[in-house]
Protein backbone atom coordinates (compact mmCIF):
# COMPACT_ATOMS: atom_id res chain seq x y z
CA UNK A 1 0.00 0.00 0.00
CA UNK A 2 1.40 3.33 -0.74
CA UNK A 3 0.23 5.24 2.51
CA UNK A 4 1.51 5.45 5.58
CA UNK A 5 0.02 2.77 8.53
CA UNK A 6 0.52 2.87 12.37
CA UNK A 7 3.93 1.21 11.73
CA UNK A 8 5.59 4.21 10.49
CA UNK A 9 5.03 6.73 13.46
CA UNK A 10 6.93 6.93 16.97
CA UNK A 11 3.71 6.74 19.21
CA UNK A 12 5.72 7.19 22.53
CA UNK A 13 3.82 9.83 24.55
CA UNK A 14 1.78 10.35 21.48
CA UNK A 15 -2.38 11.14 21.38
CA UNK A 16 -3.85 8.39 18.44
CA UNK A 17 -7.25 10.14 17.02
CA UNK A 18 -8.86 6.69 15.68
CA UNK A 19 -11.44 6.57 13.61
CA UNK A 20 -12.58 2.80 14.14
CA UNK A 21 -16.16 1.08 12.73
CA UNK A 22 -18.61 0.49 15.94
CA UNK A 23 -21.69 0.35 14.07
CA UNK A 24 -22.64 -3.02 16.01
CA UNK A 25 -26.04 -4.08 16.46
CA UNK A 26 -27.65 -3.70 19.56
CA UNK A 27 -30.97 -5.04 21.34
CA UNK A 28 -33.67 -4.11 23.52
CA UNK A 29 -31.68 -3.84 26.43
CA UNK A 30 -28.77 -1.45 24.21
CA UNK A 31 -26.28 -4.82 24.57
CA UNK A 32 -24.31 -5.90 21.36
CA UNK A 33 -25.42 -8.88 20.26
CA UNK A 34 -22.44 -9.25 17.51
CA UNK A 35 -18.95 -7.40 18.62
CA UNK A 36 -17.22 -8.78 15.48
CA UNK A 37 -16.22 -5.22 13.95
CA UNK A 38 -15.20 -4.17 17.59
CA UNK A 39 -13.27 -7.43 17.69
CA UNK A 40 -11.60 -6.37 14.01
CA UNK A 41 -10.52 -3.12 15.80
CA UNK A 42 -8.42 -4.59 18.57
CA UNK A 43 -5.21 -5.60 16.83
CA UNK A 44 -4.33 -1.02 15.92
CA UNK A 45 -5.97 -0.73 19.50
CA UNK A 46 -3.53 -2.80 21.06
CA UNK A 47 -0.51 -1.89 19.02
CA UNK A 48 -0.90 1.94 19.97
CA UNK A 49 -1.55 0.82 23.24
CA UNK A 50 1.64 -1.10 23.56
CA UNK A 51 3.64 1.31 21.35
CA UNK A 52 3.19 4.01 24.42
CA UNK A 53 0.34 5.68 22.91
CA UNK A 54 -3.15 7.18 24.56
CA UNK A 55 -6.17 6.28 22.27
CA UNK A 56 -9.04 8.41 21.33
CA UNK A 57 -11.82 6.67 19.66
CA UNK A 58 -14.35 7.53 17.57
CA UNK A 59 -17.55 5.61 15.53
CA UNK A 60 -20.60 6.25 14.15
CA UNK A 61 -23.75 3.81 15.71
CA UNK A 62 -26.50 3.51 13.44
CA UNK A 63 -28.90 6.44 12.01
CA UNK A 64 -29.15 9.23 14.53
CA UNK A 65 -30.74 11.64 11.69
CA UNK A 66 -28.13 14.29 12.93
CA UNK A 67 -28.97 14.89 16.25
CA UNK A 68 -28.50 13.00 19.82
CA UNK A 69 -30.21 9.40 20.22
CA UNK A 70 -30.28 7.97 23.37
CA UNK A 71 -30.20 4.36 22.30
CA UNK A 72 -27.34 4.74 19.90
CA UNK A 73 -24.90 6.15 22.30
CA UNK A 74 -21.35 4.71 22.43
CA UNK A 75 -21.69 3.08 26.15
CA UNK A 76 -23.07 -0.01 25.55
CA UNK A 77 -19.90 -0.01 22.80
CA UNK A 78 -17.52 1.22 25.90
CA UNK A 79 -18.50 -1.63 27.95
CA UNK A 80 -18.19 -4.11 25.34
CA UNK A 81 -14.53 -2.92 24.59
CA UNK A 82 -13.62 -2.57 28.01
CA UNK A 83 -14.36 -6.42 28.29
CA UNK A 84 -12.35 -7.88 25.49
CA UNK A 85 -9.39 -5.26 26.33
CA UNK A 86 -9.48 -5.48 29.85
CA UNK A 87 -8.76 -1.95 30.73
CA UNK A 88 -10.80 0.58 31.44
CA UNK A 89 -12.56 2.54 28.78
CA UNK A 90 -13.69 6.23 29.29
CA UNK A 91 -16.80 7.85 27.83
CA UNK A 92 -17.85 11.19 27.61
CA UNK A 93 -21.41 12.76 26.57
CA UNK A 94 -19.91 14.20 23.88
CA UNK A 95 -17.95 14.31 20.38
CA UNK A 96 -16.21 17.62 19.91
CA UNK A 97 -15.70 20.53 22.11
CA UNK A 98 -14.32 21.51 25.31
CA UNK A 99 -15.61 18.79 27.23
CA UNK A 100 -14.01 16.39 24.74
CA UNK A 101 -10.56 18.53 24.57
CA UNK A 102 -10.12 18.34 27.93
CA UNK A 103 -10.92 14.56 28.27
CA UNK A 104 -8.36 13.77 25.69
CA UNK A 105 -5.85 16.57 27.21
CA UNK A 106 -6.17 14.26 30.73
CA UNK A 107 -4.68 10.88 28.85
CA UNK A 108 -2.14 9.08 30.15
CA UNK A 109 -0.27 6.66 27.72
CA UNK A 110 -2.15 3.69 27.99
CA UNK A 111 -5.24 5.32 28.06
CA UNK A 112 -8.92 4.73 25.96
CA UNK A 113 -11.33 6.95 25.30
CA UNK A 114 -14.69 6.62 23.35
CA UNK A 115 -16.14 9.73 22.01
CA UNK A 116 -19.62 10.12 21.57
CA UNK A 117 -21.58 8.74 18.59
CA UNK A 118 -19.76 10.80 15.40
CA UNK A 119 -23.54 11.35 13.24
CA UNK A 120 -25.35 13.18 16.41
CA UNK A 121 -23.41 16.21 14.98
CA UNK A 122 -25.24 17.53 11.74
CA UNK A 123 -21.59 18.45 10.07
CA UNK A 124 -20.10 14.72 10.75
CA UNK A 125 -21.94 13.58 7.61
CA UNK A 126 -21.79 17.27 5.70
CA UNK A 127 -18.18 16.91 6.15
CA UNK A 128 -17.85 20.46 7.93
CA UNK A 129 -14.42 21.75 7.87
CA UNK A 130 -15.00 23.29 11.68
CA UNK A 131 -15.74 19.59 12.96
CA UNK A 132 -12.56 18.05 11.51
CA UNK A 133 -10.87 21.34 12.88
CA UNK A 134 -12.50 20.29 16.32
CA UNK A 135 -11.87 16.18 15.95
CA UNK A 136 -8.46 17.32 14.90
CA UNK A 137 -7.65 18.98 18.67
CA UNK A 138 -8.23 15.21 20.17
CA UNK A 139 -4.98 13.60 19.05
CA UNK A 140 -1.60 14.26 17.56
CA UNK A 141 -1.31 11.60 14.71
CA UNK A 142 -4.91 10.61 12.57
CA UNK A 143 -5.35 7.15 12.15
CA UNK A 144 -8.08 5.25 10.33
CA UNK A 145 -9.40 1.62 10.45
CA UNK A 146 -12.94 2.50 9.30
CA UNK A 147 -12.49 -0.32 6.61
CA UNK A 148 -16.77 -0.41 6.87
CA UNK A 149 -17.21 3.61 6.61
CA UNK A 150 -13.80 4.48 4.36
CA UNK A 151 -16.22 4.40 1.83
CA UNK A 152 -17.82 7.64 2.98
CA UNK A 153 -16.07 11.18 2.82
CA UNK A 154 -17.36 12.68 6.30
CA UNK A 155 -15.61 14.84 9.30
CA UNK A 156 -14.39 11.77 10.28
CA UNK A 157 -13.35 9.59 8.09
CA UNK A 158 -11.49 12.48 5.60
CA UNK A 159 -12.00 15.95 6.73
CA UNK A 160 -10.26 15.53 9.72
CA UNK A 161 -6.83 13.69 7.39
CA UNK A 162 -6.70 17.45 6.20
CA UNK A 163 -5.20 19.01 9.40
CA UNK A 164 -3.48 16.62 11.40
CA UNK A 165 -0.91 13.30 9.96
CA UNK A 166 -2.78 10.76 8.87
CA UNK A 167 -2.38 6.79 8.29
CA UNK A 168 -3.80 3.63 8.11
CA UNK A 169 -4.65 1.29 10.57
CA UNK A 170 -4.01 -2.57 10.68
CA UNK A 171 -7.49 -3.29 9.82
CA UNK A 172 -7.82 -0.90 7.15
CA UNK A 173 -4.37 -2.04 5.77
CA UNK A 174 -5.28 -5.24 5.66
CA UNK A 175 -8.66 -5.06 4.06
CA UNK A 176 -6.85 -3.00 1.45
CA UNK A 177 -4.21 -5.58 0.76
CA UNK A 178 -6.50 -9.01 0.53
CA UNK A 179 -8.48 -7.28 -2.37
CA UNK A 180 -6.05 -5.30 -3.93
CA UNK A 181 -3.98 -8.72 -4.45
CA UNK A 182 -6.76 -10.53 -5.43
CA UNK A 183 -8.04 -8.01 -7.79
CA UNK A 184 -4.40 -6.36 -9.12
CA UNK A 185 -2.25 -9.53 -9.41
CA UNK A 186 -4.42 -12.44 -8.89
CA UNK A 187 -3.21 -16.49 -8.78
CA UNK A 188 -5.58 -17.76 -11.95
CA UNK A 189 -7.68 -18.86 -13.03
CA UNK A 190 -9.73 -16.16 -10.85
CA UNK A 191 -13.59 -16.37 -10.32
CA UNK A 192 -16.03 -13.84 -8.80
CA UNK A 193 -19.48 -14.61 -7.67
CA UNK A 194 -22.63 -12.02 -8.50
CA UNK A 195 -25.42 -12.16 -6.56
CA UNK A 196 -27.95 -10.30 -4.77
CA UNK A 197 -31.24 -8.29 -5.49
CA UNK A 198 -30.55 -5.62 -8.10
CA UNK A 199 -28.07 -5.77 -10.87
CA UNK A 200 -28.08 -1.74 -10.22
CA UNK A 201 -25.99 -1.92 -7.59
CA UNK A 202 -23.40 -3.68 -9.32
CA UNK A 203 -23.21 -2.52 -12.54
CA UNK A 204 -19.94 -0.67 -12.09
CA UNK A 205 -18.91 -3.80 -10.48
CA UNK A 206 -19.44 -6.33 -13.27
CA UNK A 207 -17.92 -3.68 -15.64
CA UNK A 208 -14.91 -3.89 -14.14
CA UNK A 209 -14.59 -6.93 -12.93
CA UNK A 210 -14.71 -7.98 -16.59
CA UNK A 211 -11.35 -6.42 -17.58
CA UNK A 212 -9.99 -8.71 -14.71
CA UNK A 213 -11.55 -12.39 -14.21
CA UNK A 214 -11.79 -15.74 -16.28
CA UNK A 215 -15.18 -16.53 -15.49
CA UNK A 216 -17.63 -14.43 -13.04
CA UNK A 217 -20.96 -16.33 -12.12
CA UNK A 218 -24.04 -14.29 -11.87
CA UNK A 219 -26.99 -15.73 -9.54
CA UNK A 220 -29.78 -14.28 -7.38
CA UNK A 221 -32.32 -11.43 -8.27
CA UNK A 222 -30.22 -9.69 -10.41
CA UNK A 223 -29.32 -12.58 -12.79
CA UNK A 224 -33.36 -12.01 -13.90
CA UNK A 225 -32.22 -8.81 -15.21
CA UNK A 226 -29.76 -11.16 -17.89
CA UNK A 227 -32.11 -13.66 -18.34
CA UNK A 228 -34.75 -10.96 -19.85
CA UNK A 229 -31.93 -9.35 -21.98
CA UNK A 230 -31.43 -12.79 -23.77
CA UNK A 231 -35.02 -12.77 -24.74
CA UNK A 232 -36.33 -15.41 -21.72
CA UNK A 233 -39.48 -14.97 -20.10
CA UNK A 234 -38.89 -14.60 -16.24
CA UNK A 235 -42.75 -14.08 -14.94
CA UNK A 236 -43.12 -12.55 -11.80
CA UNK A 237 -39.58 -12.39 -10.97
CA UNK A 238 -38.05 -9.04 -10.07
CA UNK A 239 -36.49 -7.71 -12.71
CA UNK A 240 -35.23 -3.76 -13.55
CA UNK A 241 -36.47 -2.86 -16.90
CA UNK A 242 -34.24 -0.06 -16.90
CA UNK A 243 -31.36 -2.15 -16.66
CA UNK A 244 -31.90 -4.65 -19.37
CA UNK A 245 -30.35 -2.39 -22.12
CA UNK A 246 -27.43 -2.97 -19.56
CA UNK A 247 -26.88 -6.15 -18.84
CA UNK A 248 -27.16 -6.68 -22.74
CA UNK A 249 -24.21 -4.60 -23.08
CA UNK A 250 -22.06 -6.38 -20.24
CA UNK A 251 -22.78 -9.78 -21.92
CA UNK A 252 -21.37 -8.71 -25.25
CA UNK A 253 -18.38 -6.85 -23.09
CA UNK A 254 -17.86 -10.51 -21.73
CA UNK A 255 -18.22 -12.12 -24.63
CA UNK A 256 -15.84 -10.02 -26.70
CA UNK A 257 -13.34 -10.17 -23.49
CA UNK A 258 -13.51 -13.94 -23.63
CA UNK A 259 -14.65 -14.24 -19.79
CA UNK A 260 -16.70 -16.99 -18.81
CA UNK A 261 -19.94 -15.32 -18.10
CA UNK A 262 -22.09 -18.02 -16.44
CA UNK A 263 -26.02 -17.34 -16.10
CA UNK A 264 -28.18 -19.74 -14.22
CA UNK A 265 -29.62 -22.74 -16.42
CA UNK A 266 -32.44 -23.82 -13.74
CA UNK A 267 -34.15 -21.74 -11.30
CA UNK A 268 -36.54 -22.55 -8.22
CA UNK A 269 -39.66 -20.67 -8.64
CA UNK A 270 -42.05 -19.80 -6.47
CA UNK A 271 -45.89 -19.11 -6.83
CA UNK A 272 -45.67 -16.46 -4.32
CA UNK A 273 -42.79 -14.36 -2.45
CA UNK A 274 -43.53 -16.61 0.99
CA UNK A 275 -41.41 -19.60 2.92
CA UNK A 276 -44.97 -21.47 2.27
CA UNK A 277 -45.34 -20.60 -1.52
CA UNK A 278 -45.63 -23.68 -3.92
CA UNK A 279 -41.92 -24.47 -5.57
CA UNK A 280 -40.91 -26.14 -8.44
CA UNK A 281 -37.70 -26.41 -10.48
CA UNK A 282 -37.59 -25.61 -14.05
CA UNK A 283 -35.03 -24.74 -16.47
CA UNK A 284 -34.69 -20.72 -17.40
CA UNK A 285 -36.18 -21.77 -20.69
CA UNK A 286 -39.35 -22.30 -18.73
CA UNK A 287 -40.31 -20.02 -16.23
CA UNK A 288 -43.98 -19.99 -15.94
CA UNK A 289 -46.19 -17.10 -16.51
CA UNK A 290 -47.42 -15.61 -12.68
CA UNK A 291 -44.16 -17.41 -11.06
CA UNK A 292 -41.01 -15.70 -9.58
CA UNK A 293 -37.53 -16.99 -9.63
CA UNK A 294 -36.18 -17.28 -5.87
CA UNK A 295 -33.00 -19.29 -6.04
CA UNK A 296 -30.48 -20.73 -8.79
CA UNK A 297 -31.52 -24.70 -9.41
CA UNK A 298 -29.45 -27.61 -8.65
CA UNK A 299 -28.23 -27.78 -11.86
CA UNK A 300 -26.35 -24.49 -11.49
CA UNK A 301 -25.65 -25.15 -7.73
CA UNK A 302 -23.50 -28.03 -9.37
CA UNK A 303 -22.20 -25.58 -12.55
CA UNK A 304 -21.12 -22.91 -10.33
CA UNK A 305 -19.37 -25.26 -7.64
CA UNK A 306 -17.28 -27.00 -10.53
CA UNK A 307 -16.10 -23.93 -11.65
CA UNK A 308 -15.18 -22.98 -7.94
CA UNK A 309 -13.45 -25.99 -7.56
CA UNK A 310 -10.92 -24.96 -10.62
CA UNK A 311 -10.36 -21.62 -9.33
CA UNK A 312 -7.41 -20.24 -7.23
CA UNK A 313 -8.72 -16.95 -6.51
CA UNK A 314 -12.45 -16.54 -5.94
CA UNK A 315 -14.57 -13.45 -4.86
CA UNK A 316 -18.02 -13.45 -3.41
CA UNK A 317 -20.69 -11.00 -3.12
CA UNK A 318 -24.07 -11.54 -3.37
CA UNK A 319 -26.22 -14.51 -2.29
CA UNK A 320 -27.66 -16.63 -4.65
CA UNK A 321 -31.30 -16.19 -3.91
CA UNK A 322 -33.47 -15.24 -1.35
CA UNK A 323 -31.59 -17.11 1.83
CA UNK A 324 -33.78 -15.34 4.35
CA UNK A 325 -36.38 -17.89 3.53
CA UNK A 326 -35.61 -21.64 3.92
CA UNK A 327 -37.24 -23.00 0.46
CA UNK A 328 -34.66 -20.53 -1.74
CA UNK A 329 -31.61 -21.08 0.81
CA UNK A 330 -30.07 -23.78 -0.88
CA UNK A 331 -28.13 -22.01 -3.66
CA UNK A 332 -26.51 -19.59 -1.37
CA UNK A 333 -25.93 -22.71 0.60
CA UNK A 334 -24.39 -24.51 -2.24
CA UNK A 335 -21.86 -21.52 -3.46
CA UNK A 336 -21.14 -21.28 0.35
CA UNK A 337 -20.06 -25.03 0.67
CA UNK A 338 -17.89 -25.08 -2.84
CA UNK A 339 -15.83 -21.86 -1.65
CA UNK A 340 -15.66 -23.54 1.99
CA UNK A 341 -14.05 -27.03 0.25
CA UNK A 342 -12.11 -24.74 -2.09
CA UNK A 343 -7.99 -23.84 -1.27
CA UNK A 344 -8.21 -21.08 -3.47
CA UNK A 345 -8.00 -17.59 -1.95
CA UNK A 346 -10.96 -17.08 -0.80
CA UNK A 347 -12.84 -13.57 -0.58
CA UNK A 348 -16.19 -12.53 0.62
CA UNK A 349 -17.75 -8.86 0.97
CA UNK A 350 -21.37 -7.57 0.95
CA UNK A 351 -23.25 -7.19 4.42
CA UNK A 352 -25.84 -9.99 3.01
CA UNK A 353 -23.47 -13.00 1.70
CA UNK A 354 -21.12 -12.75 4.93
CA UNK A 355 -24.49 -12.95 7.09
CA UNK A 356 -25.23 -16.05 4.96
CA UNK A 357 -22.00 -17.24 5.60
CA UNK A 358 -21.60 -16.84 9.16
CA UNK A 359 -25.26 -18.04 9.53
CA UNK A 360 -24.19 -21.56 7.87
CA UNK A 361 -21.36 -21.38 9.70
CA UNK A 362 -18.61 -21.26 7.31
CA UNK A 363 -17.08 -17.99 8.04
CA UNK A 364 -13.78 -19.69 9.68
CA UNK A 365 -13.58 -21.59 6.38
CA UNK A 366 -12.75 -18.64 4.14
CA UNK A 367 -9.46 -16.74 3.73
CA UNK A 368 -11.01 -13.12 4.34
CA UNK A 369 -14.13 -11.98 5.02
CA UNK A 370 -14.92 -8.28 4.66
CA UNK A 371 -15.70 -6.09 7.52
CA UNK A 372 -17.16 -3.51 5.09
CA UNK A 373 -20.06 -3.96 2.56
CA UNK A 374 -20.14 -1.02 0.87
CA UNK A 375 -16.61 -0.07 1.31
CA UNK A 376 -15.79 -3.70 -0.29
CA UNK A 377 -18.19 -3.35 -2.90
CA UNK A 378 -16.19 0.14 -3.94
CA UNK A 379 -13.03 -1.66 -4.53
CA UNK A 380 -14.35 -4.19 -6.67
CA UNK A 381 -15.55 -1.22 -8.98
CA UNK A 382 -12.11 -0.39 -8.92
CA UNK A 383 -12.69 3.25 -7.25
CA UNK A 384 -10.69 5.03 -4.78
CA UNK A 385 -11.82 5.07 -1.16
CA UNK A 386 -11.98 8.58 0.06
CA UNK A 387 -11.16 7.46 3.52
CA UNK A 388 -7.87 5.96 2.13
CA UNK A 389 -7.17 8.74 -0.23
CA UNK A 390 -6.80 11.71 2.66
CA UNK A 391 -4.33 9.65 4.22
CA UNK A 392 -0.47 10.36 4.00
CA UNK A 393 1.55 8.77 1.29
CA UNK A 394 4.34 6.81 2.09
P1 LIG B 1 -24.94 -8.12 -0.35
O1 LIG B 1 -25.39 -7.40 0.90
O2 LIG B 1 -24.26 -9.43 -0.03
O3 LIG B 1 -24.13 -7.23 -1.24
P2 LIG B 1 -27.40 -7.52 -1.69
O4 LIG B 1 -27.78 -6.56 -0.63
O5 LIG B 1 -27.04 -6.99 -3.03
O6 LIG B 1 -26.26 -8.52 -1.18
O7 LIG B 1 -28.62 -8.52 -1.92
C1 LIG B 1 -29.14 -9.34 -0.91
C2 LIG B 1 -30.62 -9.56 -1.07
O8 LIG B 1 -30.93 -10.07 -2.34
C3 LIG B 1 -31.14 -10.56 -0.07
O9 LIG B 1 -32.01 -9.92 0.82
C4 LIG B 1 -31.89 -11.58 -0.94
O10 LIG B 1 -33.12 -11.99 -0.39
C5 LIG B 1 -32.10 -10.83 -2.23
N1 LIG B 1 -32.28 -11.74 -3.37
C6 LIG B 1 -31.44 -12.69 -3.80
N2 LIG B 1 -31.96 -13.37 -4.83
C7 LIG B 1 -33.19 -12.85 -5.07
C8 LIG B 1 -34.23 -13.11 -6.01
N3 LIG B 1 -34.10 -14.08 -6.92
N4 LIG B 1 -35.35 -12.36 -5.96
C9 LIG B 1 -35.47 -11.38 -5.03
N5 LIG B 1 -34.52 -11.06 -4.13
C10 LIG B 1 -33.39 -11.79 -4.13
MG1 LIG C 1 -27.04 -6.02 1.27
Amino acid sequence: MNKKTIRDVDWNGKRALVRVDFNVPLNDALEVTDDTRIRAALPTIQYLLDHGASVVLMSHLGRPKKKVVDTLRMTPVAKRLQELLDRPVKTIGTTVGDAAEQAAQALQPGDVLLLENTRFDPREEANDETMSRQLAELGDVYVNDAFGAAHRAHASTEGVARFMPAVAGLLLERELAVLGAALDNPERPFVTIIGGAKISDKIGVIENLLGKVDALLIGGGMANTFLLAQNKGVGDSLVEADSVAEARRLLDQAQGRGVDLVLPSDVVVADAFSAEANTQIVSVDDVPDGWRILDIGPETRQTFAQVIGGAKTVIWNGPMGVFELEPFAAGTRAVAKALADSSATTIIGGGDSVAAIEQMGLADKMSHISTGGGASLELLEGKVLPGVAALNPR
